[in-house]
């Protein structure tokens, strides 16, 4: 059978979304490791659970992949510091989740792996989902979410189907990408290895059609001589936004649909991000937990568009120095995708385990706000099939009938803004429209 006759189709088409520029600049070259900066601010919450309480205090010596903060809380997972220092404060910072505490650490420019990190023997599922916990790995592609707890829902026999995720759809990020082309023995063991532990029935890799020397490696370990089965399926997309959205996701590979506040394990499926998969492997193999980021740095204001590996707790400043600086007319850096991501106003702001993109622009076309022309095209952009017109106008008027528009469906993909003519800031009104109904329903 050919490449082209292995590969799966989509079960299902996504529905809405948009066709956006992809500027995927940095796709081909490969990433560069940077050196530690002089400190790190390591934020105690980088998850979507509770904030971590911090393990160590001002003066104490740590060492790469030390634990320096933990929390007992469901949904949060272990921090760990990202160079070998000193510990100078314990202080908030402003990042984009909100306010919380961090760890300042003084790098030693060594970075001496702490010793008493080993590589693990994994016999069992729950050793495996152990493991990652250990390992502080959180979803990579942006959420946040704690992967293992992903990992402890394929111990349920009902849940059979892996879908890693690949899509890497928002534009300008190549993260996921460079990961493909430059570790791809930590993917096909990782592979391999959830595979086997968990006895899943069904793995389907899904990737996005426009990443035609990704979805060769991939097929590699799809068709690897491990899969006498047969039960690993690489499986191509359509190349539209947001393919790579969780929900999206588990319904076009699978037709299945997730319904609200539901999670994807509640129809039989786990998502997993490809990097994550990797990231697993190599703790893994080396002991070493997730202490850096690969970052595409990109936008029309950056002097050298890069991939760049930096320690968790690493300054946008300090990564826009080290890509060259930022052109003196710049006016805008997005953390993140320019669809999903937010826009920072202080570049002190630091690199999170769910960061993967830095995007300095300039020379921004001024977006003109005009009265809504009920053309419809918002709603017809809508993944979620919302009427983000709809929900504008209730904000606008004392928040009417929001729980009605199911507003709490939105995923904020930002298609609905982009596609508006006449430049309404939709997705803020959703995100809105979230916010006033979860007080209201609070309040009753
Ligand atoms: S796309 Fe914009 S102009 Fe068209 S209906 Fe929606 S809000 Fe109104
Ligand atoms: S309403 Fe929400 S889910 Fe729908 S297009 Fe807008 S941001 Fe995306």
């Amino acid at each position: 059978m050919s490449l082209k006759e292995s590969i799966l189709k989509p079960i299902a088409k996504l529905k809405g979304g948009a066709h956006i520029p992809h500027f995927k600049n940095t796709a081909e070259a490969e990433s560069v490791v940077m050196d530690a900066p002089a400190t790190v601010t390591i934020p105690l919450k980088q998850h979507i659970g509770a904030e971590c309480v911090a393990t160590v205090q001002k003066d104490d010596k740590v060492f790469v992949g030390t634990v320096i903060a933990d929390s007992t809380a469901p949904l949060s997972a272990p921090i760990h510091s990202s160079v070998s220092g000193t510990v100078k404060e314990i202080k908030k910072i402003s990042q984009p989740n909100g306010v919380v505490n961090s760890i300042v650490i003084e790098s030693d420019g060594e970075m001496t792996p702490d010793p008493s990190l080993k590589p693990r023997k994994i016999k069992t599922a729950k050793q495996l989902v152990q493991a990652c916990r250990e390992c502080g790995l959180v979803g990579l592609g942006g959420a946040g979410f704690p992967v293992h707890i992903k990992l402890e829902s394929l111990l349920k026999p009902e849940i059979d189907t892996l879908i890693i995720n690949c899509a890497e759809c928002e534009p300008y990020i190549t993260s996921d990408y460079r990961e493909c082309m430059e570790n791809y023995d930590d993917i096909l063991n990782g592979v391999y290895l959830l595979r086997d532990i968990f006895e899943l029935k069904n793995v389907i890799i899904a990737i996005e059609g426009n990443k035609p020397k990704a979805i060769e490696k991939l097929y590699e370990v799809a068709s690897d001589i491990q899969d006498e089965a047969d039960n690993v399926k690489l499986m191509c997309l359509d190349t539209s936004y947001p393919q790579g959205a969780e929900k999206m996701l588990v319904y076009t590979t699978t037709g299945k649909k997730i319904p609200l506040g539901k999670l994807p394990a509640d129809v039989g499926c786990a998502v997993m991000n490809i990097t994550s998969i990797s990231a697993l492997y190599r703790f893994i193999r080396t002991g070493m937990p997730l202490v850096s980021k690969r970052v595409t740095v990109d936008g029309n204001a950056i002097a050298k568009p890069q991939n760049v590996i930096v320690p968790i707790g690493t300054s946008v400043q300090d990564i826009i120095d080290f890509c060259g600086g930022a052109d003196e007319n710049i006016e805008k850096i997005i953390l993140g995708g320019p669809m999903m991501g937010s826009a920072i106003k202080d570049t002190e702001t630091v690199i999170a385990k769910q960061s993967n993109a830095v995007l300095c622009f300039k020379n921004i076309k001024p977006i003109r706000t005009t009265p809504c022309i009920r053309c419809g095209r918002c709603a017809a952009a809508c993944p979620m099939f919302l009427a983000p017109g709809a929900v504008e106008h209730s904000i606008d008027h004392n928040f009417t009938n929001l729980e009605n528009l199911n507003v709490m469906s939105c995923i904020e993909c930002g298609s609905c803004s982009y596609v508006c003519p006449a430049g309404r800031p939709l997705t803020a009104a959703m995100r809105t429209g979230k916010f006033e109904l979860r007080r209201l329903q609070n309040a009753k």
